[in-house]
C-alpha cells in the first residue's frame, strides 16, 4: 500500500509513475465518466441543430429544429393519431439530426426531403402520412446549422443581419416620405409659377378626352392674373433641391428592391468586416456622410412640417455633428459587424477596437476561441487559459458602457435573447464565443459544453441598458448551478458485484482538460487491484487545505470505450490550472452577487451585534428572574432570546410520495427539455434549475414526456392528478421507471 501510494504521489508531483504502479496516458482512449451519456450525440434530443429562419421578425430568427418540431407537433397531435404521429415524428427528426452530423448542408425543407427518404416514406403508408402533417405544420423554413467551428458566426451574421433589415425597414419608410413631401414642395412651386401656369403645361395635365373642351390660352391667362404667387426663396429651393440629393444618394441603407435602386447612386456600404481596423478605417471615413445624412433627415422634417426658419436653424445647421452625432442619430444607422477569432487578434487591434468603443463606435465584435488550451511561455506545459478572449471581456466590463456576452457556443441557443438584445444595443457590444472546434478530436458542442460546464468558459452578460448597478447589468443566469465552485451531477454505474451505485460527482477543470488528448500526460491510469484510499476525487482535493493533502492524490472517474470504469490520477499541473480557474470563477460569483465577500462581511458585522445585544438582554433578564422571589414563567424575552440564538437546524429533505410528482431540482441542467414542453408547468428557480411550479397547468402525459426527455431521469411524474384523462394505462406504464 506504502509503495502504491508513493508511485501515486510521486506522479502527481512529477509526472512521471514508476513502472508496473500504472501507465501515463500517452494517448488515452477514456473520457471522463460525466460525459459517458453522450456518446452519440445523434440520439440526444437538445438545441442543436438551428434553424436560421429566412422571413419574419428578427427575435424569432434563430430556433432549434427540437422546438420547431415540438411546435409542429402540438398543432398535429392533438388528434386520435396523436401517438402514432410522434413515434414517427422522433425517427423523422433524428434523421434530420444524423444528416447534419454527417456533415449535410441546406434548408430545412431540403434536410427533410432527404430524411424522409431515408427513413423510408416511400414503403410505409402511415409514416409518409404522418410526415406530410408534420412538414405542413413546420411553418419556417431557412438553413440549418450544427454546433460546428462556422456555428458562432453564421448565427451572429444571420441574427445581426435580421435586425439590420429591420432598421433598413424603418429608415427607408422615413425617407421615401421625406423624399416625397420635398419633392411635392418643388412641384407645389413649379405649378404656381407662370411656367407651371403656361397653356401648354395646363393642356398636358388634363385628359385626352376634354382637351378640345377648353381653352387653355384663356385658362392660362385668367390664372396667371389671379395667382397671387409669392416665390419660393432661391435660398429654400437650393436647400431642398440639397435635401433631397442628399437623400436619394444615401449609401447607408440599400433600397428595397432592384427596381428602387437611383440611377447613378454606389453601391450601398457594407458593415460586415474581418478585422477591426477596416471597420474603424470605414466608419472613420463614412462619418462626415453619416452626419450629412444624419443633418439632412433633421431639416428635412423641418421643412416638410414648414418649420424651417432660417433666421433660427441656419445657424444651428451649419455646427450640426461637429461635437460628433448623439446616440440617437446613431442609432438609426446600421451597426458595423466584426466577426474574428481569436488566434487572430493582434494586440494593436485589441486596443484600436477598445478605443473605437469608448469613442462610442456602433460596433458589435464577435471573437471566437476555438482552443482555450494555450502553451505556457515558461514551461513546456498547457495552460487552458483562453487569454486573448478572457482579457478583452475584462476590459471591455470596466467600461461599463459597452455590452459584453461571454459563452461556449453550446450555450448560444439558450441565450439568444441575449445575444438579439446585445445586437440590439444602442452602443458597442462584445460577444465573446468559444466554439469547441478545437484539436481535441472531441465533438464541437460537447467540448463546448464541457468548457461552460468545468467554468472553464463561463457564461456572462453585462447589459448597461438593464439598470443602474451591477446587480441588475450582469448575470451569470446561464450557468449551472451558480453558488457552487463545480456543477454536480449524479453519475450512475454497475460495480464489480453488478450492483448499481450511484455518486454525485462535480465536473472540475480537471474533466474538461481530460477530454483533449494533448493533456494525456497529465493523467496515469490506476489498476483496480492498486486503487487505495489516498486517491480522493479532484472536487475534494481543490477543496481541501493543502497542509490537509500531503497524503492525499487526487483521482478521476473516467469510462473506457466499453464504458469499464477507470480511475486516473491526476499531475499537480492540472490542479494548479483548477485552482486558478475557480479563483476566476469566484470572482464572477462576487460580481454577480453570489458569495459577496463584502455582503458576508457586513451579514457578519451585523450578525456580531445583533449576538452582543442578546447577550446583553439576556444578562438583564437573568439578573431580574434571580433577584425576583417567584418566577413562575420565563419573560417572554429571555424565551425569544434563546429561541433565536440556537443554531439553526439543518433543513431537511423533504419527504416524497411516489404519488407526488417532483423533479430532483438540486441536479437540473438547465436544458430546457421540459419547460420546452409546458412552461407553465416547469420553471426555473434563481439558479436556473427547474421545478415543478404548477402540475394541473398540463396533462400526465407532458408530466410522463418531460420524464422521458430528461437526460438525466431526474423528474418523477408521480400518479395522475386528472382520472378522466384519456390513455392513462399506456402513460402510467411509461412512468414506471421514473417512479
Ligand atoms: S429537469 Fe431535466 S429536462 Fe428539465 S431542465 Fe432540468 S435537466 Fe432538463
Amino acid at each position: 500500500m506504502q509503495v502504491e501510494r508513493q508511485a501515486h504521489i510521486a506522479f502527481h508531483l512529477t509526472g512521471r509513475m514508476p513502472q508496473g504502479e500504472g501507465d501515463a496516458l500517452a494517448r488515452s482512449d477514456l473520457q471522463p465518466a460525466l460525459l459517458a451519456g453522450y456518446r452519440d450525440l445523434t440520439a440526444l434530443r437538445y438545441d442543436f441543430p438551428l434553424v436560421l429562419i429566412s422571413k419574419g421578425d428578427a427575435g424569432q430568427s434563430v430556433q432549434s429544429l427540437s422546438a420547431l418540431f415540438d411546435g409542429a407537433l402540438k398543432e398535429v397531435a392533438g388528434n386520435g393519431d396523436g401517438e402514432r404521429i410522434r413515434k414517427h415524428a422522433s425517427r423523422f427528426e433524428r434523421e434530420i439530426r444524423k444528416l447534419v452530423a454527417e456533415g449535410e448542408t441546406g434548408t430545412l425543407s431540403k434536410l427533410c426531403d432527404a430524411a424522409a427518404v431515408r427513413i423510408g416514406t416511400k414503403n410505409d403508408e402511415l409514416l409518409a402520412k404522418s410526415v406530410k402533417s408534420l412538414r405542413a405544420a413546420l411553418k419556417s423554413d431557412g438553413e440549418v446549422i450544427d454546433c460546428d467551428k462556422a456555428m458562432p458566426f453564421r448565427l451572429f451574421q444571420h441574427a445581426w443581419q435580421a435586425l439590420q433589415d429591420q432598421k433598413a425597414q424603418k429608415f427607408r419608410a422615413e425617407i421615401n416620405k421625406l423624399v416625397m413631401k420635398l419633392s411635392d414642395i418643388l412641384s407645389a412651386e413649379f405649378g404656381h409659377s407662370k411656367e407651371g401656369m403656361s397653356a401648354e403645361r395646363l393642356q398636358a395635365s388634363i385628359g385626352a378626352a376634354h382637351r378640345d373642351t377648353f381653352d387653355f390660352v384663356a385658362m392660362s391667362r385668367m390664372l396667371t392674373e389671379a395667382s397671387v404667387n409669392v416665390p419660393m426663396s432661391e435660398s429654400r429651393r437650393q436647400r431642398v433641391r440639397g435635401l433631397l440629393a442628399t437623400l436619394r444618394t444615401q449609401r447607408f441603407f440599400p433600397p428595397a428592391t432592384e427596381a428602387d435602386k437611383w440611377i447613378g447612386v454606389a453601391e450601398p456600404y457594407s458593415f460586415k468586416f474581418a478585422t477591426c481596423t477596416e471597420a474603424v478605417a470605414a466608419y472613420r471615413e463614412r462619418l462626415p456622410k453619416m452626419t450629412e445624412l444624419a443633418k439632412a433627415v433633421a431639416i428635412a422634417k423641418l421643412e416638410t412640417d414648414g418649420e424651417y426658419s432660417e433666421a433660427r436653424h441656419d445657424a444651428f445647421f451649419a455646427e450640426f455633428g461637429d461635437n460628433g452625432l448623439d446616440a440617437d442619430d446613431i442609432a438609426v444607422f446600421p451597426d458595423y459587424l466584426i466577426c474574428l477569432r481569436a488566434a487572430d487578434f493582434r494586440a494593436a487591434e485589441s486596443d484600436l477596437i477598445l478605443r473605437a468603443f469608448v469613442a462610442g463606435m456602433p460596433a458589435k465584435l464577435v471573437v471566437q476561441t476555438d482552443d482555450l488550451l494555450e502553451q505556457s511561455p515558461i514551461r513546456d506545459d498547457f495552460l487552458v487559459a483562453g487569454l486573448r478572449s478572457r482579457q478583452l471581456a475584462g476590459t471591455a466590463l470596466g467600461f461599463g458602457a459597452s455590452y459584453v456576452l461571454q459563452s461556449s457556443s453550446s450555450s448560444l441557443f439558450q441565450l439568444r435573447e441575449q445575444v438579439m438584445r446585445g445586437l440590439a444595443y444602442r452602443g458597442p457590444a462584445l460577444f465573446s464565443v468559444f466554439s469547441g472546434a478545437s484539436a481535441s478530436g472531441i465533438p464541437a458542442y460537447l467540448m463546448a459544453a464541457a468548457a461552460a460546464e468545468s467554468r472553464a468558459f463561463p457564461a456572462l452578460t453585462y447589459d448597461p441598458s438593464a439598470g443602474a448597478d451591477w446587480a441588475s447589468r450582469f448575470s451569470l443566469g446561464a450557468n449551472s448551478q451558480v453558488d457552487l465552485d463545480w456543477p454536480l451531477q449524479q453519475f450512475e454505474y454497475e460495480d464489480e458485484q453488478h450492483q448499481l451505485v450511484s455518486e454525485t460527482v462535480a465536473f472540475t477543470l480537471v474533466d474538461f482538460a481530460a477530454t483533449d488528448q494533448r493533456c494525456a500526460k497529465y493523467f496515469a491510469k490506476v489498476p483496480r487491484a492498486k486503487w487505495t484510499d489516498d486517491l480522493l476525487p479532484v472536487s475534494e482535493f481543490l477543496a481541501r487545505e493543502r497542509k490537509d493533502l500531503t497524503e492525499k492524490v487526487p483521482c478521476l472517474l473516467m469510462v473506457d470505450r466499453d464504458n469499464r470504469l477507470q480511475k486516473v490520477i491526476v499531475n499537480d499541473t492540472l490542479v494548479r490550472e483548477a485552482r486558478r480557474c475557480v479563483e476566476a470563477w469566484r470572482s464572477l460569483q462576487e460580481l454577480g452577487g453570489v458569495h459577496n465577500s463584502h455582503a458576508a462581511k457586513l451579514v457578519e458585522q451585523e450578525r456580531k451585534i445583533w449576538a452582543e445585544k442578546a447577550q446583553a438582554a439576556a444578562a438583564v433578564v437573568s439578573q431580574q428572574t434571580s433577584s425576583a422571589v417567584a418566577a413562575p414563567a420565563a419573560p417572554a424575552t429571555a424565551t425569544a432570546t434563546s429561541a433565536a440564538a440556537a443554531p439553526a437546524v439543518a433543513e431537511a429533505a423533504p419527504e416524497r410520495s411516489p404519488d407526488e410528482a417532483y423533479i430532483e431540482t438540486s441536479r437540473c441542467t438547465s436544458c430546457n427539455e421540459c419547460t420546452q414542453i409546458n412552461d407553465k408547468m416547469f420553471g426555473y428557480d434563481t439558479n436556473k434549475q427547474a421545478s415543478i411550479i404548477n402540475p394541473d397547468a398540463g396533462t400526465y402525459r407532458q408530466l410522463v414526456e418531460a420524464a422521458e426527455n430528461c437526460q438525466i431521469s431526474i423528474i418523477h411524474p408521480g400518479k395522475p392528478r386528472n382520472p378522466n384523462e384519456p390513455g392513462l394505462d399506456e402513460l402510467m406504464k411509461r412512468a414506471e421507471p421514473f417512479l
